[in-house]
């Protein structure tokens, strides 16, 4: 098989795949996303043609490669994945793309990861339906032009900043993944349970609702290991009793914060001052990479109002001085 290509996003968790919504239908949340491409899948089908290519952005976990395997089926048509960072030569796209059938969905993973070589190959591939491969090296290089079948592009990524404007250009339809609610989360959970035939409590379900980070794949990992609690030490049913003490122990906090969460808001308190300083300072402090810190970390404090991003850096906020139980300085307060 083709090392570039992967069947299966790899999630560590092998009951993952069970509980992955299989039709637009089974996808909780994302309203306004669910209801556009509910019109986009619909008008390709009635015309017959491939859809257009799709970006998917918004941080980890959110249902990105979901969404895009939901469409292939939606759409009737294969599935194909891969990611940015294994696209190493403009080769190796090619040889994907001119396996392509008709109206196939293809999704790249970490598209902002994309080397530039492979990226030029692909602008083509996406306006034209067409590739220009070069043959041969020195005088005897020459072009040939290679027609593709025409298919959808499902890019997906953590970061839109980093995409590069045409390649961003390029795609019809671009979507914004958000945080869940905690009843949508509280859903996930309730069909997650469902599905491994738990018996669960309302309050149960929602203590995990509550504490997954706005993240089905974090109320997914944090269902199952409540479960596994609540059949070693409890009765087998889903409490909120077991939540608590669970998650408690799994060191996720009242909020869902997690220890780096903690560890990188305790930083800009005992160290900083409570800010502004900046990412790279935090970064190397840490010892976390930066793009950790930017697309996992920050994007949720920032969403609870614990943090803020200011010109001058990151500040701890009023929320955030409070959840660590301290006070916020005097010279913090405006
Ligand atoms: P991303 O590609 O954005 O990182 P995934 O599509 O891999 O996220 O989703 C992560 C996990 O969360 C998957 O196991 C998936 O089953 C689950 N999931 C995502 N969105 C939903 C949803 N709306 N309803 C139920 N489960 C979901």
């Amino acid at each position: 098989p083709d090392p570039t290509l992967r069947p299966e996003p790899m999630d560590g968790d092998s009951e993952d795949r069970a509980l992955r919504p299989q039709m637009l239908e089974d996808f909780i949340g994302q309203a306004e996303a669910r209801a556009n491409l509910r019109v986009f899948i619909e008008s390709a089908r009635m015309r017959g043609k491939a859809m257009d290519h799709t970006l998917f952005h918004g941080p980890p976990g959110l249902g990105k490669t979901t969404l895009a395997q939901i469409m292939a089926r939606e759409l009737g048509v294969n599935f194909k994945m891969t990611s940015g960072p294994v696209l190493a030569r403009a080769g190796d796209l090619a040889a994907i793309l001119t396996n392509l059938e008709a109206r196939d969905v293809l999704f790249i993973d970490e598209i902002h990861r994309m080397n530039p070589s492979v990226e030029e190959v692909l602008y083509p591939a996406l306006e034209d339906f067409e590739l220009d491969l070069v043959i041969g090296e020195g005088p005897a290089a020459r072009t040939v032009r290679i027609e593709l079948q025409p298919f959808t592009l499902v890019g997906a990524t953590t970061r839109l900043g980093m995409l590069t404007t045409p390649l961003r250009d390029r795609f019809g339809i671009p979507t914004r993944l958000q945080f869940y609610t905690i009843p949508e989360l509280d859903e996930i959970v309730r069909r997650g349970a469902r599905l491994m035939g738990i018996p669960s409590e309302p309050a149960g379900t929602l203590e995990i609702a509550r504490r997954a980070r706005g993240t089905p794949r974090i109320a997914g990992r944090l269902l199952r290991r409540v479960i596994d609690f609540a059949l070693v030490e409890g009765d087998g049913r889903l409490t909120r009793e077991i939540a608590d003490s669970a998650l408690t122990r799994l060191g996720v906090d009242d909020l869902g914060l997690d220890a780096a969460d903690r560890r990188y808001m305790a930083l800009m308190a005992e160290n900083y001052g409570g800010g502004p300083v900046g990412v790279e300072t935090l970064s190397a402090a840490m010892s976390e990479s930066r793009d950790a810190i930017e697309e996992v970390i920050e994007p949720y404090l920032m969403q609870q109002g614990l943090i803020a991003r200011t010109p001058r850096g990151r500040m701890l906020a009023h929320k955030g001085w409070r959840h660590l139980g301290l006070d916020m300085p005097r010279s913090q307060q405006e």
